[in-house]
């Protein structure tokens, strides 16, 4: 996906403050960040939301949760607590179309969200 922001991000077209990178997972801080703690974790392949993944992907997806936990624990949050979210689609606010997971905290945060 040659225009999609995290894909550019993915290929270090465009600078970001990486957290973690491996052959499949990449993880940088949020450019606008909502919590002292605000890090994406995405796939380095393109999916564009939620529904596009398939069975294959369980793996990958089971990394993305597992790398966010890793920083969580990294950054001293991890016992205090976190919020993981993925945004899909129009009501859930998603502006990025390259799945992201996003890990917050470092703060307490409200619930129900917004
Ligand atoms: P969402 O609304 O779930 O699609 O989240 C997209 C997130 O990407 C937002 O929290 C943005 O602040 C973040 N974002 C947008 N552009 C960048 C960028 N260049 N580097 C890091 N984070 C970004
Ligand atoms: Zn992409």
């Amino acid at each position: 996906m040659g225009d999609c922001l995290f894909c550019k991000i993915v290929r270090h077209e465009i600078p970001a403050s990486i957290e973690y990178e491996d052959d499949r997972v990449l993880a940088f801080n949020d450019v606008n960040p909502q919590a002292p703690t605000h890090v994406l974790i995405v796939p380095k392949r393109h999916i564009a939301t939620l529904s596009e993944l398939s069975v294959e992907d369980d793996q990958l997806v089971g990394e993305i949760v597992r790398r966010a936990a890793a920083i969580a624990r990294a950054r001293g949050i991890s016992a205090g607590g976190f919020r993981t979210v993925f945004n899909t689609n129009r009501d859930a606010g998603q502006t990025v179309f390259h799945i992201h997971l996003h890990l917050i905290g470092g703060r307490s945060l409200g619930w129900p969200p917004g």
